[in-house]
C-alpha cells in the first residue's frame, strides 16, 4: 500500500502526463452503477441496452491459436448486412475503439483537434484527452425542439480540425440529424477533415444510413456498434465502414489481434437467419414502446419537455429531475441523469427496457407524485 504523505507526489502522479493526473475518466454507466455480474437486481434503464437475452453457443476448437486480423466469418456477415465491399469494413472492439483508432490515426497529439456538436457522445471528448487532441465545439441548435446542427458556425471552423464527429440518431438528444445538414457538412470538411457520423442507433430509423454515400465521399466515416439494436453490448464488437484507403490506414493502428474468437463467433452468428430477424422484431416493439412512453411522458404535469427519438431510449425535461431520478432509484430503477450536458439542463434520460420494466418505471414516477400531493 502506498506510505501517501500529501506533498509527495506519488511516482505515479510524477511521471505520468500532467493532464492525466486531474483527468476525469468517463462516468460510464456501468461505472456509476456497477453490475457486479449480477444484474437481476436492478432494473437497467441507464445504458441504452436491449432488454432480453440472447442464446449463443460458442466453441473453443482453436482457442490455443491467435484469431486472424479480421475474421473472414464476421467480416462477410457485416459485409451482407451492411451492403458494403469488404474492403469497407474494420472490425473493432465496439464503436468506442473506432472513435479512438480514428483520433490517433488523424490527430497529431498536441498539435491537432477534433470537432463536436454538443450535447453529444461523451466518448469523443475523452478519447481526444485521452490522446492530447484538442477540442473545438460546435453546439447543436434546437430552436425548432429539434437538434440541428448550426451550418453557419461550422463554416468558421474549416481547417480548425482534422476529424468531425456527427452522431446521428443523437446520443442523448435522440433525433438523426438531417441527410442536406449531413452532405453540407462532408462538402464544408472534404479537403480538411475526416467527417465520422456515429450511427450506433441507425437499426431503429431503417434506411436512413449514410453509408451508403461512401462511393461519393472520401473524408466520410461511419460507425456501428452491435451494442444497441443487436442486445450484445456484451460483446464488444463494432465496425468503421469507410473507403477502403481509410481502412488501410486505421489498420495500421489497432492492435494486431483486435477481435477475439469468442467474439467473432457470436457475432457472425448475430448477424444472420433467424438472429437477423429476431433483431428487426426487436427494433419493431422497441419503436413501440419509445412511442408509448413519450406519449406518456407528454402527458404528465410535471415534465415539460420530451425530445423526439428516433432511437431506444427518451430524453425528456423536469423541473422536479432530482425527486424523479431518486423516487426510481429507491426502487433500484436506473436511468441516466444528463442534465450536466450543455443545453440539458434537468433532463433526464431513459433506455427502452422491456414492457413490463417500463411498466413497472411509470409505476413508481406515479406514487411518487401522488405521495407527494397526499
Ligand atoms: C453506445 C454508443 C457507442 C459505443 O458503442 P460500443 O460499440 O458499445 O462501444 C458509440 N456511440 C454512441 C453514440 C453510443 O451511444
Amino acid at each position: 500500500m502506498s506510505n501517501s504523505s500529501s506533498t509527495v507526489p506519488s511516482i505515479v502522479n510524477k511521471l505520468a502526463r500532467a493532464e492525466l493526473v486531474d483527468m476525469i475518466p468517463y462516468e460510464s454507466a456501468r461505472r456509476l452503477h456497477a453490475g457486479n455480474g449480477e444484474f437481476n437486481n436492478k432494473t437497467w434503464l441507464n445504458a441504452n441496452e436491449a432488454a432480453g437475452l440472447g442464446n449463443y453457443e460458442i466453441s473453443a476448437d482453436c482457442i490455443n491459436r491467435y484469431p486472424d486480423f479480421q475474421p473472414d466469418s464476421l467480416i462477410n456477415a457485416y459485409s451482407e448486412y451492411s451492403q458494403q465491399p469488404k474492403s469497407n469494413i474494420l472490425a473493432t472492439r465496439g464503436a468506442d475503439e473506432g472513435i479512438e483508432l480514428i483520433i490517433r490515426t488523424f490527430c497529431k497529439a498536441y498539435e491537432d483537434s477534433i470537432l463536436i456538436c454538443p450535447p453529444t457522445y461523451g466518448m469523443y471528448a475523452i478519447s481526444a484527452e485521452n490522446h492530447g487532441a484538442g477540442i473545438v465545439r460546435v453546439p447543436l441548435q434546437s430552436e425548432t425542439g429539434i437538434n440541428e446542427l448550426d451550418i453557419n458556425a461550422l463554416k468558421q471552423q474549416v481547417g480548425n480540425a482534422k476529424v468531425v464527429f456527427l452522431c446521428s440518431p443523437g446520443n442523448p438528444t435522440g433525433n438523426l440529424l438531417p441527410h442536406a445538414q449531413i452532405k453540407e457538412v462532408l462538402e464544408l470538411f472534404k479537403d480538411t477533415a475526416m467527417v465520422v457520423v456515429d450511427e450506433a442507433y441507425i437499426e431503429f430509423s431503417a434506411d436512413k444510413s449514410v453509408a451508403s454515400w461512401l462511393p461519393q465521399y472520401d473524408n466520410l466515416i461511419v460507425l456501428r456498434t452491435l451494442s444497441k439494436a443487436f442486445a450484445l453490448a456484451g460483446l464488444r464488437c463494432g465496425f468503421t465502414l469507410a473507403n477502403s484507403d481509410v481502412i488501410a490506414m486505421l489498420s495500421k493502428v489497432i492492435a494486431p489481434y483486435p477481435i477475439s474468437a469468442p467474439v467473432a463467433e457470436i457475432a457472425s452468428k448475430a448477424l444472420k437467419g433467424d438472429n437477423l430477424t429476431v433483431m428487426t422484431e426487436r427494433v419493431k416493439s422497441t419503436n413501440t414502446l419509445a412511442k408509448e412512453l413519450s406519449t406518456w411522458l407528454k402527458a404528465q404535469q410535471w415534465c415539460t419537455q420530451v425530445f423526439p427519438t428516433d432511437a431506444n431510449f427518451v430524453l425528456f425535461k423536469t423541473p422536479h429531475k432530482a425527486f424523479v431520478f431518486e423516487a426510481l432509484l429507491a426502487e433500484n430503477i436506473l436511468i441516466r441523469d444528463q442534465s450536466k450536458q450543455p443545453q440539458l439542463a434537468d433532463c433526464l434520460r431513459i433506455s427502452i427496457g422491456s414492457k413490463s420494466e417500463l411498466a413497472s418505471l411509470k409505476q413508481v414516477i406515479e406514487t411518487a407524485f401522488s405521495n407527494l400531493k397526499s
